[in-house]
């Protein structure tokens, strides 16, 4: 079973290129970015409770998140493997992630990041927050804030990896194309 992790800041393109990487492996990909959005749509419980934090560029509790997907992990636990885009974000869920692997006697066989600069993930966010609604595009404020959060947060993440030694980073800058072909390369050598 191969379980990817595509790591990265906001706007550093995991979305675009998981949707691209699950079908080439056959990958269950989740979204924890998606997850929320869908319960926000449809007014449920977990949707109010993330709406708060979302709007604000916060990350949403480790509680409420690591429930969340265990609860889609162990709906999903036959199918030949997982793309994480968006999750772990901190530490703990890092952990969380591993604990819940290890019941299904598998593990993290990459974290794969995106790596961009600061002021091209703005830009492309600002951007992205035209055409997409979401509104934690739509002002400069609010994706600043997230990418404050990655930093104080999720950046650590990098070291906690390196040291399982399945750390593997990737320019994220250019083609769509181009940026698929170096994860691949990645994928094809584990
Ligand atoms: P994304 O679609 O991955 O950019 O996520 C959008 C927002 O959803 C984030 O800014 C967080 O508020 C929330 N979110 C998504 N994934 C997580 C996570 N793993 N932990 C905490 N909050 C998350």
């Amino acid at each position: 079973m191969k379980n990817i992790v595509l790591f990265g800041p906001p706007g550093a393109g995991k979305g675009t290129q998981a949707e691209i990487i699950k079908l080439k492996y056959d990958l269950f990909h989740i979204s924890t970015g998606d997850v929320f959005r869908n319960n926000i749509k449809n007014n449920t419980e977990l949707g109010l409770l993330a709406k708060g934090f979302m709007n604000k560029g916060e990350l949403v509790p480790d509680e409420i998140t690591i429930k969340m997907l265990s609860e889609v992990v162990e709906k999903n636990k036959h199918v030949n493997g997982f793309i994480f885009d968006g999750f772990p974000r901190t530490e703990s869920q890092a952990i969380a992630l591993e604990q819940l692997l290890l019941k299904f006697n598998t593990s993290i066989s990459a974290m794969i990041a995106l790596e961009v600069d600061d002021e091209i993930l703005i830009n492309r966010l600002l951007e992205r927050g035209k055409g997409s609604g979401r509104a934690d595009d739509s002002n400069r404020e609010i994706i600043e804030n997230r990418i404050k959060e990655y930093y104080a947060k999720t950046a650590i993440l990098k070291t906690f990896y390196q040291r399982k030694n399945c750390y593997y980073g990737v320019d994220g800058i250019g083609a769509i194309e181009d940026i698929t072909f170096r994860i691949i390369d990645v994928i094809n050598k584990l």
